[in-house]
C-alpha cells in the first residue's frame, strides 16, 4: 500500500483511501456499490456522480461492508444530481429543471411511438446514434425519477414525459427487441 492519493473513477473524489476494482479506482462509497463485470462497470461509470454528493455519508463508508447499511446509504443518495444532466434538462442552483430543448424529448417519445419511423432514422433526425437514442427512451428522468445503483426512485425534479407515455414507449421498445431476437 502506497499514501499516494488517486482519484474515483465515478465521482472524483481524491483519497489515500481509495481501492481498485477491475483496474479501476473507486473511492470507498463507490467501491461498494460498483459491480462485479466490467461490462456493468462501464454502464456505472458512465452514470457519474458528484463527489461532493456523496460527502454527507462518506463518513458511514467504513460501516457499509453490511449489506443492510448499503441500503440506507443508497436511498441517502437519491435525487442529489449528478454532473451530467440528461438530454432535455440543465442544472440551476445544482437543481434538475427542465431546460429549453425538452420539448425536443417529449417529440421524440411521440414520434416513436405513434409512427413507424425505424430507430436508426429517428435517432439520425434528432442527431444521436441509435444507442443514445435508446438511453433517451429508457431514462426514468423523464418520469421524475432517479437511477442509482440499478435501482429506481422518486426524484426531486420535475418529469417532462407522462408515466403512460413512457410505459408505452418501453413496451414498443421491447416488443421490437423481441422482433429482433427472434
Ligand atoms: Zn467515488
Amino acid at each position: 500500500m502506497t499514501a499516494q492519493q488517486s482519484t474515483c473513477a465515478k465521482c472524483g473524489f481524491s483519497s489515500e483511501k481509495n481501492k481498485s476494482k477491475l483496474g479501476l479506482t473507486l473511492c470507498s462509497v463507490c467501491y461498494q456499490f460498483a459491480p462485479n463485470t466490467s461490462d456493468e462497470i462501464d454502464e456505472y461509470l458512465e452514470n457519474k456522480i458528484d463527489k461532493d454528493s456523496l460527502n454527507h455519508f462518506r463518513k458511514y463508508a467504513d460501516l457499509i461492508g453490511q449489506p443492510q447499511k448499503k441500503g440506507m446509504i443508497t436511498k441517502a443518495s437519491i435525487g442529489k444530481p449528478m454532473s451530467r444532466p440528461a438530454f432535455g434538462y440543465q442544472f440551476q442552483q445544482s437543481k434538475l429543471v427542465p431546460a429549453q430543448n425538452w420539448r425536443e424529448v417529449e417529440e421524440i417519445f411521440h414520434e416513436f411511438l405513434t409512427t413507424n419511423i425505424s430507430l436508426r432514422k429517428l435517432s439520425a433526425k434528432h442527431n444521436f446514434s441509435v444507442n443514445g437514442l435508446k438511453k433517451i427512451l429508457k431514462n426514468f428522468t423523464y418520469i421524475g425519477k432517479v437511477r442509482f445503483n440499478n435501482q429506481i426512485y422518486e426524484g426531486e425534479h420535475k418529469p417532462i414525459i407522462s408515466t403512460t407515455l413512457f410505459n408505452h414507449v418501453q413496451n414498443k421498445l421491447e416488443k421490437l427487441e423481441k422482433k429482433k431476437n427472434n
